[in-house]
């Protein structure tokens, strides 16, 4: 028997076509790349934009680019980026966003990899792409982000100037209708061994992802919003926002290569930023700007942290200093990232303020969309008592099946692992422990290396802190905390221990303090505990 409704295939080009009709005066502002350090703004709105991505569409269709080739992108939050999302998407090719922070040799194992045929580039990587281009002997052309006056004097076979590509194109276009499970976007994992493994987004899971991300308990994305992804388009998507903005008709404010804590903070305050969403390092250094710097926000209220765990002192700083609320989120590459985000229920508004901060630093409840469930080295279901923890699964409708060219699936019994450890309380609040490879075994039991990291940070001296195992005679391992201080600021081993006391269970003080310049982070920003590992590997410890 068939059902009664339209088979309308869920496509991405339908977001911006949403976007200009119903949101067309709606801005997107974007910090301009070619400007450099000048504060400059590049504004039009959804209709604009729509225009100029069917002009791309055409653009890329003359070059002969077809359905399901990969256009790689090294480029910033901006405008420019934006129209790639669509019209490379919408004419059914598939935008690959690369990392450029990854080390080169890695940028050329992923272009290659995924057969990029062009790669577009901001100005600011134009030596990263000279340098690259002849390791990338399948890439057509490389085409700068830019206008004929900005053109960049690089060495790179088949040059091309993406303001001449659009100029030259018409922007009226029908968007071809296809299958909704064709590949959209391609974002390769920033695994910290082995080589990058891609993760091939559809039509269907990115639209389906859209309305998880903008509901209520969720993003809680409107009309009203002005919203500042500072999380790179390169890194997942940027949580999806290009697409969720889209749905919703904000208005998005993009801050190209400008993340300092003047820059961002003028944007902030320019635009009427809203919303905005970001891994902690870059809050880190926005809030130590804002705070040395006597500054407020003015219009900002929420913003959604998550990328690796969000420090409770950090939530506190926001809410206090700025009546700023944060949102904590986790996800995963592997999940378009979405996977779960803190939110209050009703019944914990009657809570004490303390009462309810111990929920908001968890990482939260699954949005819809998503399956949870934590098991043990079995696979047996643990309990949601908030206190038993194993390995998080997870599956639903945008959560990878498996890797891009890989022949095997990455499930187990359906379910993907993620390779965290958690938690998950009564009221269905998930808290990471650790990814599994962190955490800190000692004398068979586990000690969270989070915990102790969001104890040290919370320290006013102490301005990022990791902690990992370290061999251990008898104990097997023990933490070893690393700490980088403030600028300015002072404290000793004993000082940075003492404040330990009380906080956690005596066996899970960290056996000694080191003190380091700086910690060394992956792609994204996350510490990266391979490195640190690797760094004090045949540390001695005084309890050794
Ligand atoms: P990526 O695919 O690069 O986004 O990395 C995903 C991993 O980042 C997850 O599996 C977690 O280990 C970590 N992660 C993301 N968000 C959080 C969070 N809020 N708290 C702790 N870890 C997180």
């Amino acid at each position: 028997m068939l059902s009664s409704m339209m088979q309308r295939p869920l496509l991405i080009s339908s977001l911006l076509e949403h976007a200009a009709h119903w949101h067309g005066d709606t801005e997107i502002v974007s910090r301009t790349v070619e400007s450099g350090t000048d504060y400059q703004v590049h504004r039009y709105t959804y209709a604009d934009a729509l225009r100029r991505c069917k002009q791309l569409a055409n653009a890329m269709s003359r070059l002969g680019v077809k359905r399901g080739e990969r256009i790689g992108t090294l480029a910033w939050n901006g405008y420019r980026h934006f129209e790639l999302y669509y019209g490379v998407s919408g004419m059914g090719a598939v935008i690959h966003t690369i990392n450029p922070r990854l080390f080169p040799e890695q940028i050329a194992y992923i272009a290659n990899h995924a057969e990029d045929q062009y790669l577009c580039f901001d100005l600011t990587f134009a030596p990263l792409v000279e340098k690259l281009a002849p390791s990338l002997p399948g890439v057509k052309g490389f085409i700068a982000m830019t206008d004929r006056a900005h053109m960049p004097a690089i060495n790179v076979p088949n040059l091309l100037c993406y303001e001449d590509l659009l100029s030259a194109e018409s922007d009226q276009l029908v968007w071809p209708a296809f299958d909704e499970t064709t590949p959209s976007s391609l974002c390769y994992t920033s695994g910290t061994t082995g080589n990058p493994k891609g993760v091939m987004y559809s039509h269907r899971s990115t639209l389906i992802h859209t309305y998880g991300v903008m509901s209520p308990d969720a993003f809680c994305l409107s009309s009203r919003d002005v919203v500042l992804p500072v999380v790179p388009m390169f890194h997942v998507n940027a949580w999806g926002l290009p697409y969720v903005c889209a749905a919703a008709g904000a208005k998005m404010v993009m801050p190209g290569a400008a993340l300092d804590g003047a820059s961002l903070h003028r944007l902030f305050e320019e635009e009427g930023v809203t919303m905005s969403a970001g891994v902690p390092t870059v809050w880190m250094g926005l809030l130590n700007y804002v705070k040395s710097n006597n500054l407020k926000f003015s219009t900002f209220k929420e913003t959604v942290i998550g990328g690796s765990a969000c420090p409770p002192a950090m939530i506190e700083s926001f809410e206090r200093d700025f009546g700023v609320t944060v949102v904590h989120a986790w996800g995963m590459s592997e999940m378009s990232p979405l996977g779960t985000m803190c939110r209050l229920k009703a019944k914990h508004l009657k809570l004490s303020p303390t009462e309810q901060f111990a929920i908001k630093i968890k990482q939260g409840r699954a949005v819809f969309g998503v399956e949870l469930k934590i098991v043990d080295g079995d696979g047996k279901a643990l309990p949601h008592d908030g206190k038993a923890f194993g390995d998080l699964m997870v599956r639903g409708p945008w959560i990878v099946d498996q890797y891009f060219k890989e022949e095997r699936s990455a499930l187990r019994d359906g379910w993907f692992a993620t390779g965290d450890v958690a938690t998950i309380d009564a009221d269905g609040f998930m808290q990471i422990t650790d990814r599994s490879k962190d955490v800190i075994k000692s004398g068979g039991e586990w000690i969270s290396s989070i915990d102790l990291e969001n104890i040290a940070v919370a320290h006013p001296s102490v301005m990022e802190a990791g902690v990992i195992g370290v061999a251990h005679p008898k104990w097997d391992e023990r933490p070893l905390l690393i700490v980088v201080k403030k600028q300015g600021a002072e404290i000793s081993r004993e000082e940075m221990l003492k404040f330990f006391e009380g906080k956690i269970a005596k066996w899970w003080m960290p056996d000694d303090v080191v003190f380091v310049d700086q910690l060394p982070h992956t792609a994204t920003g996350k510490l990266l505990k391979t490195k640190m590992r690797e760094e004090f590997k045949g540390y001695k410890l005084p309890t050794a």
